[in-house]
């Protein structure tokens, strides 16, 4: 089963305590989409400027991404700039250039309009609807979003909520958006507003799953390694809708499995910059890293 991600696809450029890189290829959809190919095939819906690198384009290629849904506009890419501290777990933004996103709008071409799956990575909730609403009858819908559009767009993320199946997020736009410190309560308040499932991402400390009669906590990987964070939680939506996708299932069982499968991709992801290393990922490294979440979270010995 195919996956639709729409998104924002960016050249980012990135600062850490030890290093720095500049135009790198980055954005929510870029990462959900690579993340996602491992599992199942994506229809990307995007846009970029004229000065995208083909390096960029052939790299989507690579994973099978199909582009149909990507517009190249005269213009400049959508750009992001971000420095983490030496807590990885800390980022300051320093820039964002909208650029050809700012009135970007786009027309889904046909054959798009009856993928199953859906994952709606962060951008602003208005282009979300707008790429939801030409979807016929999708079987499930994933969303993020970020603190950005809780402050500054909150009616229509309230709409988007009413219409997805499953909000991914991290902990601190969970406190925002119900505006309560306890993450249980946040969680359960959230599936009121219109999702059956929610995942609250907690970075390093692994994530959590609610649905009505449903309560996961998966631990995270025990990374010693980080070497950039950025797209980590786009990996994990990504690769979660996309084993979703895959399976063609939604319930309890492959649920949890997209969750730790998620989890496996995000920590893949930090171990270098941009999509460096999904560049050299495989199906058996997943495998094994899957196993280790496995022993790391069952505690009943045999
Ligand atoms: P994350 O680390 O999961 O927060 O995602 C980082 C990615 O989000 C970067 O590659 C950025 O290009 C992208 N990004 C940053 N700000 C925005 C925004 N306002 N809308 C959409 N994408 C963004």
């Amino acid at each position: 089963m195919s996956l639709l991600i729409t998104g924002s696809i960016a050249l980012d450029s990135v600062k850490t305590p030890v290093e720095q890189h500049h135009d790198l290829l980055g954005g929510s959809a870029s990462y959900a989409a690579i993340a996602a190919s491992f599992f199942t095939p994506v229809n990307l819906v995007g846009i970029v400027g004229s000065d995208f690198p083909k390096q960029y384009i052939e790299l989507y290629q690579k994973h099978g991404v199909n582009l149909d849904g990507l517009q190249v506009a005269e213009g400049q890419t959508f750009r992001w700039a971000g420095e983490y501290e030496w807590d990885m777990n800390r980022r300051r933004t320093l820039s964002v250039c909208l650029n050809v996103f700012e009135t970007f709008q786009p027309r889904l071409p046909e054959h798009y309009k009856n993928t199953p799956y859906v994952f709606l990575a962060n951008i602003s909730p208005q282009l979300q609807l707008h790429v939801l609403a030409q979807v016929e009858r999708p079987k499930f819908v994933v969303a993020d979003t970020m603190d950005l559009w809780i402050e500054t767009a909150k009616e229509p993320l309230l709409a988007l909520l009413r219409m997805i199946d499953c909000l991914v997020l991290n902990e601190s736009e969970a406190r925002e958006l119900i505006d309560e410190t306890s993450l249980i309560r946040a969680g359960r308040a959230i599936l009121k507003l219109g999702p059956k499932f929610v995942v609250i991402k907690k970075g390093e400390h692994g994530c959590l799953l609610f649905a009505n009669d449903l309560f996961f906590s998966a631990p995270a990987y025990p990374l010693e390694d980080i070497h950039d964070p950025t797209g980590a939680g786009d990996c994990f939506a990504g690769a979660f809708a996309g084993y979703l996708a895959k399976v063609d299932r939604v319930n309890h069982d492959s649920l949890r499995k997209a969750v730790i499968y998620g989890s496996v991709i995000a920590s893949f992801n930090v171990e270098s910059f941009s999509l460096g290393r999904l560049q050299t990922l495989t199906q058996r490294d997943i495998a094994e890293r899957y196993e280790v979440f496995r022993q790391a979270s069952h505690f009943e010995t045999p």
